[in-house]
């Protein structure tokens, strides 16, 4: 069942979106981002209170140009801020109501959070096969089998390769090893950071359905993207994130048919801005100007 939310609207200068507040369906969000602040090295303010949330059996798409924050969105729900030199100074991270910040990364995913990297961090010089027996690093030896038997099952084409080094595999076929190596945590939730970047469209098309498959299977999922057509086209729910806030969010398809979005993130009728909220302002420029 698809959570309602409901929105408020935010008083941040030069926004009229809205932001959200917690839902509160049937057993609540799965993954619950709330009020988050995330500073670098001590002086960098990266997210400014920022809230999402990812209903259970779900998936959420979270877009933002470059910088917005989403990766380090992504850190601070995986517990990887610190190796960045990073920490959450607001806010917190829940995962079924009970808190996640403040874990380390290893109990993180004990829990059932995974995330897939951007840029395809797979282990080059190691085998496909090598590479799953990572992802399975905090699981017993036969949990590590059967991940690995439903795994290669999802993935054909990383069985008929699964002794080969995997830095020879094609960019598509190593995007597919980073989600399976992923799953081979068994997540619950999983958190994808721009999956389709640099990928030809037919093999877009291949992650798109693969993730698709996965939530059918039961995964929660918040995928990250600047593809902003394929985010919105599998996922039911949607964030706009910018400079470190959110900015707009809503139902998918609002997203879609939203005038701003398809300016900036869909690239219909183009004007040449180069963010979301100059979008926003360019129109309002040119209400008052004409
Ligand atoms: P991209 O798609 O380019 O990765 P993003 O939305 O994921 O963008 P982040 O990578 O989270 O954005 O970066 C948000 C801001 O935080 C940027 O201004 C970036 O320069 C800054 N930043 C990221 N990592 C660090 C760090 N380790 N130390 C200081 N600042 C950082």
């Amino acid at each position: 069942m698809i959570a309602t939310r409901r929105g408020a609207t935010d008083s941040t200068p030069g926004s009229r979106s809205t932001v959200v507040e917690p839902a509160r369906g049937a057993g609540g969000p799965i993954l619950a981002v709330r009020n988050l602040e995330v500073v670098y090295q001590d002086v960098v303010l990266v997210l400014r209170g920022v809230s999402l949330e990812v209903p259970q059996g779900e998936i959420v798409a979270l877009l933002g140009a470059n910088g917005a924050g989403k990766t380090t969105l992504l850190r601070a729900v995986t517990g990887l801020l610190g190796v960045h030199r990073g920490r959450v100074t607001k806010g917190s991270v829940e995962l079924e109501g009970r808190r996640l910040s403040g874990e380390n990364a290893a109990s993180i995913v004990r829990r059932g959070v995974a995330q897939v990297m951007e840029g395809r961090r797979i282990f080059a010089e190691l085998t496909v096969e090598e590479n799953l027996r990572a992802g399975g690093f905090t699981r017993t030896r036969a949990e590590v089998r059967e991940s690995h038997d439903r795994v290669l099952d999802l993935f054909p084409v990383l069985a008929e390769r699964r002794r080969s080094t995997a830095g020879y595999l094609s960019g598509g076929e190593q995007q597919m090893l980073a989600i399976a190596r992923a799953l081979m945590a068994e997540p619950r939730v999983l958190l994808l950071d721009e999956p389709s970047l640099g990928l030809a469209p037919r093999l877009v098309e291949q992650v798109r359905d693969t993730i698709s498959e996965l939530n059918r299977q039961g995964v929660s999922v918040l995928l990250v993207e600047q593809n902003a057509a394929m985010a919105l086209a599998i996922a039911s729910h949607g964030y706009v994130m910018e400079t470190g806030r959110v900015v707009k969010d809503g139902p998918s398809a609002e997203l879609l048919a939203d005038q701003d979005i398809q300016e900036f993130y869909l690239g219909v009728g183009e004007t040449g801005r180069r963010s979301f909220r100059d979008v926003k302002s360019y129109r309002r420029r040119k209400r008052w100007s004409g």
